[in-house]
């Protein structure tokens, strides 16, 4: 691997992958006169997911790097599927990545294949006319039928078919002279190639179908790989990135772009005009990650048969869903770099997803306590109707945060499970005889519990220790703390406490390879992946808008959802935070 640095490429020590090298290659070699143009090229077929920004990420950061340029395609060369909703989504999902198409030093705008249908057709004629495409009767069935074998050659009764006739059919096709399925242009390439995608690849087919772009102009619609490259070569893309999938249509690509540039000239002298651009088309390996299905077809189906609430249910790996459920930016980019950039195909670990928002959201996420399964607390030493007003630190990562006044009074709420009446040995959290701290407020030790007549714990008595506020210990004479306790826990104040919807989210399937046993992803869905609770939370916190990052001590980050109204917050959990803190506050 070369490791020239690049004159354009930033100075942040990004991670190099193969990518660099070859276009530190292309730049030094003068290939594209130092021009790096990527694009990212979705079909509106549905909304983006997980692996499409591992796709535009790497494709704007290349752009981005090496001080070029990155368009937007929509790939929309299929009539039937395709829907403007979709396309405003994708459009607004790629800006929120980061990558702009629209504006700044690296946008190279928006483009539609479905624009290039006339030039593509002008090429297309232009390759029959130099005996390197043919109509062809066949249906598709029978294309299937005569593709051979690798030791025996597809045959393809049409091939010999003279350039005049072609041209003939072709037009008439066009104009919608025949049905669906009934011809197709085929490229005259190679009926015995092992490479099956060059058995005299269609081209063209016929589709009475009403396009979103060109509505009922069309009825032949080009098949991806002739329309593919040709794109790619209008747009002057440099470096045509895609999956491993498409390694071997590579030849395909290169074969499309040599047979209009065969007869054409670097000056346009000649009678079929000027070369056109030959872009690099560069595979790499997708991204896959555990406990998800990231096609869009499957995705289709699951918010078809209402298995989720939408494409941005918090749930989905959609852009949408990870969104809604309080991903940022920064941290898929941050997940996508750290993933890196292989020819080596392999499943991510989600969890490595989870872990990169963590570390954005320890960042900025403002600090606030919650409790999703309350139990009462009464502090029986606590002077009737007193409320004390505590700093709260809204950051400790972020100094310039501040810190905040939270209520603390004779009645509280803390978490059901940080009380055991029996606990087990190494149970530091609250305990008949035991003391803990209460975050940021004072020492507590539990003295007796109430119970219901079935026997539930109803309400946990305590005493407090007034010299302990803000949440330390009196020093002794040695000046040193004069006790410790192990436990913190979170609470919040019963009559200030304000009523919160939470959701909670687990994994969408129960298997790290959905349908890998059955075939049917669809059979390994997780039936508990939501959870919905009414929680106690802090009283600021039901006057956030919808869009807030919060942490919840002890619970991991929060993130509002759309549904909140005033007074009347909805928190998705976005993720939940690392063990050490869970063990920091006395969770082991
Ligand atoms: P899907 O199979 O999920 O529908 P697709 O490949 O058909 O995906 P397109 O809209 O055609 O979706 O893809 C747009 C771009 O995104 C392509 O360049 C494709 O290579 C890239 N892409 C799609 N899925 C992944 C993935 N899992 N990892 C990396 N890149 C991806
Ligand atoms: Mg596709």
């Amino acid at each position: 691997m070369t490791t020239t640095p690049n004159e354009h490429a930033s100075p942040a020590a990004k991670p190099r992958h193969f990518l660099h090298a070859i276009i530190d290659e292309h730049n030094k070699t003068g290939r594209f006169g130092n021009r790096v143009h990527t694009r990212f090229p979705p079909e509106p077929n549905g909304y983006l997911h997980i692996g499409h920004a591992k796709s535009i990420c790497l494709n704007y950061g290349l752009a981005a790097e090496y001080g070029g340029k990155f368009n937007l395609r929509f790939d929309d060369t299929n009539p039937s599927k395709e829907e403007i909703e979709y396309v405003n989504a994708i459009k607004d999902d790629v800006l929120w990545l980061g990558a702009r198409y629209d504006e700044g030093p690296h946008a190279g705008g928006v483009f539609w294949a479905s624009d290039y249908f006339e030039t593509m057709y002008e090429y297309a004629v232009e390759l029959v006319k130099k005996g390197k495409a043919y109509v062809c009767d066949l249906t598709g069935e029978e294309v299937s039928k005569l593709r051979g074998t690798p030791s025996v050659p597809a045959q393809s009764p049409h091939r010999d078919r003279p350039a005049a006739e072609s041209l003939d059919l072709l037009e008439k096709m066009r104009k919608g002279e025949f049905p669906n399925g009934a011809k197709t242009l085929r490229a005259k390439i190679d009926l015995a190639s092992p490479n099956f995608n060059l058995r005299d690849p269609v081209m063209y087919r016929i589709v009475h179908a009403a396009h979103h772009n060109t509505g009922t102009k069309w009825c032949i619609y080009p098949m991806y790989d002739w329309a593919h490259g040709t794109e790619d070569s209008l747009e002057g893309i440099t470096h045509s990135i895609c999956t491993l999938e498409f390694e071997n249509h590579r030849p395909l690509y290169d074969w499309f772009i040599n047979a209009i540039n065969e007869g054409r000239t670097d000056d346009g002298s000649g009678p079929w005009g000027k070369k056109i651009h030959h872009p690099q088309q560069i595979e790499f390996a997708r991204l896959n990650l555990n406990h998800t299905v990231m096609s869009k077809r499957f995705l289709l189906k699951l918010v078809q048969e209402k298995r989720v609430t939408g494409w941005d249910d918090p749930r989905m790996p959609t852009i949408r869903g990870l969104r809604r459920r309080g991903y940022t930016p920064e941290s898929i980019r941050a997940f996508c770099e750290d993933v890196g950039v292989t020819r080596q195909n392999s499943v991510i670990d989600i969890g490595r997803l989870e872990n990169a928002c963590r570390d954005h959201l320890n960042k900025v996420a403002p600090r606030a306590m919650a409790v999703l399964r309350p139990l009462k607390v009464v502090i029986d030493n606590w002077p009737a109707g007193k409320v004390d007003m505590l700093d709260f630190v809204i950051n400790p990562e972020d100094e310039g945060a501040g810190k905040r006044q939270i209520p603390f009074s004779g009645t509280l709420y803390i978490e059901h499970d940080d009380f055991m009446e029996n606990p087990p040995k190494k149970f530091f959290r609250l305990a008949p005889g035991n003391e803990v701290r209460l975050r940021w407020a004072y020492f507590v030790t539990c003295t007796s519990v109430e119970k219901d007549v079935a026997g539930n714990i109803t309400t946990v008595h305590c005493t407090y220790d007034p010299d302990t506020r803000g949440g330390d210990a009196p020093p002794g004479p040695d000046g040193k703390p004069s006790r410790k306790v192990k436990g913190t826990i979170h609470w919040v104040s019963a009559e200030h406490a304000a009523d919160a919807e939470v959701r909670l989210f687990d994994r969408l399937f129960k298997t790290e390879e959905p349908g890998g046993d059955t075939g049917d992803y669809m059979a390994d869905l997780n039936d508990n992946s939501l959870e919905v609770l009414t929680a106690k939370v802090d009283p600021h916190l039901a006057t956030l808008p919808a869009g807030e990052h919060v942490q919840f001590e002890r619970l991991g980050y929060f993130y509002t959802d759309p549904d909140s109204k005033p007074g009347k917050p909805v928190f998705n959990r976005t993720v939940t935070l690392k063990d050490t803190w869970a063990k920091e506050a006395g969770k082991g």
